[in-house]
């Protein structure tokens, strides 16, 4: 499924077609070719580059992406975070909603610490090259 892209670049249409790229590279190594990916190029609040909202019961995810403060160098990072926060989202959603309401920011954190160990686990780079190499 394509990626469908929308919103503003404000001139750093190099840097946005740096995110796509990246977000087709893990969407194929994370086995999302199915899913359908919105990217809306936005203002973000708060100091966050990207934010994603998923519904995975539809394959679906709506990426907005905030080029003002994106580092070049981080823009893998980023993609497989939340990649992995579209793909927990459902697994998430309920544990919020069984667990009781003074459990939910813990829960919370335990998402955010999980997607951010994965993200920066070293097989990336193994994966990464392992696949240029074919
Ligand atoms: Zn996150």
């Amino acid at each position: 499924m394509p990626l469908q892209v929308d919103g503003n670049t404000r001139g750093r249409k190099r840097l946005a077609n740096k995110v796509l790229a990246s977000i087709k590279k893990h969407r194929d190594l994370f086995g999302m070719q199915g899913w359908d990916i919105v990217i809306t190029f936005k203002e973000v609040e708060g100091d966050m580059c990207m934010e994603t909202v998923a519904e995975p019961e539809y394959y679906k995810t709506m990426i907005d992406v905030d080029l003002r403060g994106l580092v070049e160098s981080d823009i893998d990072l980023y993609v497989r975070h939340e990649l992995l926060h579209a793909i927990l989202w459902m697994y998430t959603n309920l544990a919020e909603s069984l667990a009781p309401s003074r459990h939910k920011k813990l829960l919370g954190g335990m998402e955010e610490r999980l997607v951010t160990d994965i993200e920066r686990m070293p097989f990336w780079d193994i994966l990464y090259k392992a696949k240029r190499r074919k």
